[in-house]
């Protein structure tokens, strides 16, 4: 690589935001090293979910089959109170959703890490330094350079731009002073891992069990996989409470002894927090090390991905030169209110779970039945905003919503018949063949929204309607800055 340069884009942390922004990277054709301190995937399991959303990312990271290949769907997602009752409950998550894919899919995050590192691999074999722990780094004019402990000793990278996919304790966002905005969630919960032996005796739905006298959730994960977790009650140790003995009473009531065994226990706290700035120079931060968010939505990884693919075109134009660098100052004003949203539905989720008063969880169930018989209560995947500032034409209709990844009937995907990179689509090539069998409802979309052309931006976010040359012109001036 020219300019002293080892790579375009350093990242650092090997985690599912990093592995999946470096698969994109690399399929945008730019140089990419992922550095990762651990030797291997970190083998305990942590998302049990994964959204359609995520799934379409996974699909333009080639992750996509391996990881349906292990997953599954649970008939529902129930919140019920410590009698048994149904408070509020979603459904559909076989059913498709926007993003092409089955709108909730439960998985085992280590098996889709490992179908990311797979993926990485057959696209850039020498991308991924696993064993290089970053320790510093330094900012100059025309680039990045960090140094790393690796196993064959210290070992210095440069790049153009170094994005932190570091984790929630984010060396790289704690060297460059970003504080974290605390959004007010902050609850220890024990998580219970166990294999499956006998799976007829398991709930076939996702549970959250809002007892005040034990707060508990029961899911599914991948295949062979379920989890229970217990919120930790005021007075309570984490020691206490995960000893053996211990966890064999909090799951007695469940009635699966000799139907599973246990994988692991391990506690957590579980919080919503933010970062203040997701870019400072040539320093971007993405996935846990800009945001945390409680798993009541299962969201904290999907967000990630969501990063990745946020950031991986606006980095790939920026360094081919297709684009002006202040193209990266879109990412945090386009994700963080879609983040803000996912942790607001989290944080409303986790307090209905968390109450832990008897004359508090009488009033939420009270609450809740009259919301239920006014038909206010949300069921179906919940719907997060679309973007409001950032790279769009703002104004035209449907710019910054998402654009659905239409399916045909022979199970074939819109993405894969379109390619990579940006989609300017008139109403015109939708009778043609080039869209294939996706034409009408692509000719419905633009209906609908009185437009004779749309762009589709590389992470498929709707760039703006209008005339194609409009678009196309906008589109150029948006890339140059001007
Ligand atoms: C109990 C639990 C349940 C969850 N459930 C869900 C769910 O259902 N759905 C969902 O979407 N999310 C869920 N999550 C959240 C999800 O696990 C995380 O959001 C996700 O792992 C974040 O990915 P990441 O790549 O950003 O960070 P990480 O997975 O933390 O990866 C960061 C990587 O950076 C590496 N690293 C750190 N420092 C350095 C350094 N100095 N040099 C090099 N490498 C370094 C680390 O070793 C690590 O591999 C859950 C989390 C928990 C704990």
């Amino acid at each position: 690589m020219s300019g002293g340069f080892d790579c375009d884009v350093l990242i650092v942390g090997g985690g599912p935001t990093g592995v999946t922004l470096a698969s994109l990277l690399a399929r945008h054709g730019v140089g990419v090293i992922v550095a990762e301190k651990e030797a291997d995937i970190f083998p305990l399991p942590r998302a049990a979910h994964i959204d359609h959303e995520g799934m379409r990312i996974l699909q333009e990271a080639g992750a996509a089959e391996a990881v349906m290949a292990t997953s599954r769907s649970a008939d529902a997602y129930e919140f019920r109170n410590a009698r048994g009752k149904v408070l509020m409950a979603f459904s559909g998550a076989a059913g498709i959703g926007p993003g092409g894919w089955p709108v909730a899919n439960m998985i085992h995050q280590p098996s889709v890490e490992a179908a990311l590192r797979a993926a990485l691999a057959g696209r850039a074999p020498d991308a991924l330094r696993s064993g290089w722990e970053m320790h510093s780094f330094a900012e100059d004019a025309a680039g990045v350079t960090a140094t790393f402990a690796t196993p064959q000793g210290e070992r210095t990278l440069r790049a153009r731009y170094l994005v932190g996919a570091d984790g929630a304790r984010s060396p790289v966002r704690k060297a460059c002073g970003i504080t974290f905005e605390d959004l007010g969630f902050e609850e220890p919960w024990l998580v219970v891992d166990v294999l499956v032996d006998d799976p007829a005796r398991l709930p076939t739905a996702n549970l959250q069990i809002c007892d005040p006298a034990r707060p508990t959730t029961c899911v599914l994960m991948g295949e062979g996989r379920h989890r229970w977790e217990f919120m930790i009650l005021p007075g309570e140790t984490p020691e206490q409470v995960s000893a053996p003995a211990n966890v064999e009473r909090l799951l007695a009531p469940w009635n699966v002894a000799g139907a599973v065994r246990i994988e692991r226990t391990a506690v957590y706290t579980f919080r919503a927090r933010i970062a203040q700035n997701w870019r400072q120079g040539r320093v971007l931060l993405a996935g846990d090390a800009a945001h945390q968010t409680p798993p009541f939505a299962g969201q904290g990884m999907c967000s990630g991905l969501r990063d990745a693919a946020n950031l991986a075109w606006k980095l790939a134009a920026v360094t081919k030169g297709e684009a002006d660098d202040t193209l990266l100052d879109t990412y945090q004003p386009e994700r963080a209110p879609n983040l803000r949203a996912t942790i607001d539905m989290a944080i409303m989720m986790g307090r209905m779970v968390c109450t832990t008063s008897r004359r508090g969880a009488w009033m939420r169930d009270a609450k809740l039945g009259l919301a239920k018989a006014l038909g206010k209560l949300p069921d179906g995947p919940p719907a997060y905003p679309p973007l409001s500032a950032g790279a769009i034409l703002a104004g035209t209709p449907g710019a910054g919503s998402y654009f659905p990844q239409f399916t045909g009937t022979a199970g074939e995907r819109l993405d894969d018949a379109l390619g990579e990179g940006f989609w300017l689509i008139d109403r015109r090539d939708t009778a043609t063949a080039r869209l294939g069998p996706f034409g009408a409802d692509i000719a419905r979309w633009l209906a609908a929204h009185g437009a004779e052309a749309v762009l589709v931006r590389p992470d498929r976010y709707v760039f703006g309607t209008g005339t194609a040359a409009a678009l196309e012109k906008a589109w150029a001036a948006r890339l140059s800055g001007a």
